[in-house]
């Protein structure tokens, strides 16, 4: 399931390059299905217990810079081409977080603003620490780990839903009416 949802996540991403700042991310994108092969090299320092990986092979082995230890060495195979197209995705996705953040940005400020019309002055924030969210009236966090208020959350809990039953004595049907009428 997670890969079907990467799938149309990805579909999603190519139907918004249509406009000409999104073609331009794949510009030289190939279609040809051949496979660019090549090697990485991860290296683990044993005294350091750290992990980095390299792009220059060197016969005969190297030395962590860190410490001096002699560093254990994979070579691990890779379709270089492969792995260029997922650097390309993610940064597609990056792209698309950034603008996101921007949008929250200017919603949150927006939202100052208003504030400021609701006071007919500047407000001055409470002190912030890190105790400061417990003592506000806060609903939830995001998935970005911003603060809904509860003032902001659930609007549509403030109103009656949609086709509910009408406040008593309205028109409070007949309960002699509208039931099945026994044989
Ligand atoms: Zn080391």
């Amino acid at each position: 399931m997670a890969d079907d949802s990467k799938v149309i996540s990805l579909q999603r991403h190519l139907d918004k390059r249509e406009g000409g700042v999104a073609r331009k991310g794949l510009a030289g994108a190939d279609p040809s299905p051949e496979k660019l092969p090549g090697q990485l090299i991860w290296l683990h320092c044993p005294v350091c217990n750290t992990y980095e990986f390299t792009e220059l092979p060197i016969p005969g082995g190297r030395r962590h810079r860190v410490c001096g230890a002699v560093v254990e060495e994979v070579a691990v195979d890779i379709d270089v081409r492969a792995e260029f197209t997922i650097a390309e995705l993610n940064l597609m996705r990056l792209k698309e977080l950034r603008q996101m953040i921007g949008e929250h940005i200017a919603r949150v400020e927006e939202y100052k603003v208003r504030l400021g019309t609701i006071a007919g002055q500047t407000p001055r924030p409470y002190n912030i620490n890190q105790d400061t969210p417990t003592a506000l009236p806060i609903a939830e966090m995001d998935r970005l780990g911003l603060f809904i208020s509860q003032a902001l959350h659930n609007p549509q809990a403030r109103f009656a839903p949609q086709g509910a039953v009408p406040p008593r004595g309205a028109t409070d049907p007949d309960p002699d009416e509208g039931g099945p009428t026994p044989a």
